[in-house]
């Protein structure tokens, strides 16, 4: 088996995936930003991150995983310009902005849970000599580590204290001409897109607030040596991610909007504080596409959100099937169609489990002819996370099952499902009431003598058949539905009038 392979943004190309410490990776995300409910497009984020780790953990790494939740600091525009999103938030809706942060943290991990994305734990409360290595973040809860920080890059002159704020010195950090490390890009070409505040206390346009001072009508402020205030955006991924995993990460992600400002910035001011190397890999996901279109958000004038797919009856793991379905480097239009076509491969995926189960192919070890599935699956798995060839085959070894029936590969089904999270297993053991298993097999019976009547060219025993397959299907909450190749599966009936 050939090593895992990931696309690292800083060298713009795949590379074989060394950790560090042999065995352990530290991994640290870019987390939510907790003003608004997260839409489809920030949520196909977070699913990648999830297929990351799992990903690593396929691969026999200890993951240890910490993502940030942005609840002050992050400003209307991400350089610093405008009003701080939780308190924009929390001004309008007559809150506190920790009540903002709350509920829009609650409905995040909601989010997360329906789409099988597994998150670290909550950090623990309070200061530890060694915290974990595996945490859920508070920007809030962690200001001291901030303060901590920029009185380091201050120190090393890479900081300077005005009456309006304390400031990143980019142009002494660059260098005269210096391009940025990701981006590439000079100074003036990186900000071209961006409205630069220009405060008179800074040196240049181009540096970025570590530390806000004298701005009295923010709500949230703290002590800090240099006054009181509250803390830039950027400085609070530096700080976290150094408390809980040290000063030199194996894996950071982020979006790809990420690069120009937010990744540069935290590259500046990580290695000024420190003198190591921040992150020796860098990934980045690419965006959802097409969702202004998306006739699901048009009443509410926004982005469609996750409650919109499951208030129109979508099991939100189709969601999630979807952004397997395309990688994760590319461009992924967003339509309910498209979200519909992956949940009849989900529900495919779902019945195959079931017939397994039923057919007794459980009690035995799987067939050796899957044993050339779950390699091919690996190998794409590691070529820089191929999850749309490695979902096809899934559907391949599915199919080849159907066609052997030999229904034996359970295991390597439920094997792959460890790294796509499509919670195959957990459907399959939801219990079924007796009376509800003797009507399903009887629907089994029903579909198998159609098969056959289907063969023989019978075609009037298979409509009457379909007619009670039907009949008894809509008593059982599930209905036919036609699928390529001339075969019908079942589906669990659609909440949608
Ligand atoms: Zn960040």
């Amino acid at each position: 088996m050939k090593p895992f392979q990931i696309y690292n943004s800083l060298h713009r190309a795949v590379e074989e995936f060394v950790p560090l410490k042999p065995g352990i990776v530290t991994f640290y995300s870019c987390g939510p930003t907790v003003y608004l409910p997260q839409h489809l497009g920030n949520m196909r984020a977070y699913v990648f991150v999830d297929t990351l780790r799992r990903a690593l953990r396929f691969n026999g790494y200890d993951v240890r995983h910490v993502m940030n939740i942005t609840d002050v600091g992050h400003m209307t525009s991400d350089a610093d310009a405008g009003e701080d999103k939780i308190e924009k938030t929390a001004r309008a809706q007559g809150k506190s902005p920790r009540e903002v942060a709350d509920f829009y943290i609650a409905q995040f991990k909601r989010d997360c849970a329906a789409l099988n994305i597994e998150l670290p734990p909550d950090a623990p409360a309070g200061d530890h000599p060694k915290p974990p290595q595996s945490a859920l973040c508070r920007a809030t809860d962690n200001i001291d580590a901030m303060i901590a920080v920029i009185g380091r890059i201050v120190a090393n002159g890479y900081g300077y204290v005005t009456p309006s704020g304390v400031y990143f010195d980019v142009e002494k950090w660059r260098g005269p001409g210096g391009i940025g490390r990701l981006a590439r890009q000079s100074l003036s070409d990186q900000y071209a897109s961006q409205r630069l505040e220009h405060s008179p206390d800074k040196k240049s346009p181009h540096d970025f607030a570590l530390w806000v001072l004298n701005q009295p009508n923010h709500l949230m402020q703290w002590d800090s040596p240099w006054g009181r205030g509250y803390p830039g955006w950027h400085i609070e991924c530096s700080a976290m991610s150094m408390k809980y995993l040290g000063e030199t990460l194996d894996i950071h992600s982020g979006g790809l909007d990420h690069i120009p400002v937010h990744h540069e910035n935290e590259i500046a001011q990580s290695e000024s504080a420190t003198g190591h190397p921040f992150a020796r890999y860098f990934v980045h996901n690419a965006f959802l596409v097409g969702m202004e279109g998306a006739k699901i958000s048009k009443s509410a004038g926004r982005f469609p959100v996750l409650d919109d797919l499951i208030a129109a009856g979508i099991n939100p793991l189709a969601f999630r099937m979807l952004c397997l379905g395309a990688k994760y480097r590319s461009e992924l239009a967003f339509s309910i169609s498209a979200v519909e076509a992956m949940e009849l491969k989900l529900d495919y995926l779902d019945e195959f489990c079931r017939n397994a189960q039923r057919s007794g192919a459980t009690d035995f070890e799987d067939a050796a002819w899957t044993n050339a599935y779950l390699e091919s699956f690996h190998e794409e798995i590691n070529q820089d996370l191929n999850t749309p060839r490695a979902l096809a085959i899934v559907l391949d070894m599915v199919g080849e099952a159907y066609r052997r029936g030999d229904l034996s590969v359970l295991n390597t089904l439920l094997r792959f499902d460890e790294l796509l999270g499509l919670g195959l297993a957990e459907r399959l053991n939801e219990s079924l009431s007796e009376e509800r298993a003797s009507g399903l097999l009887q629907l089994e019976n029903l579909q198998q003598e159609r098969e056959r009547a289907r063969a023989s060219r019978d075609f009037k025993r298979a409509d009457e058949l379909r007619v009670q397959i039907n009949q008894q299907a809509d008593r059982l909450g599930y209905e036919l539905r036609d699928v390529p190749g001339g075969r019908s599966i079942l589906t669990p009936k659609r909440r949608r009038s």
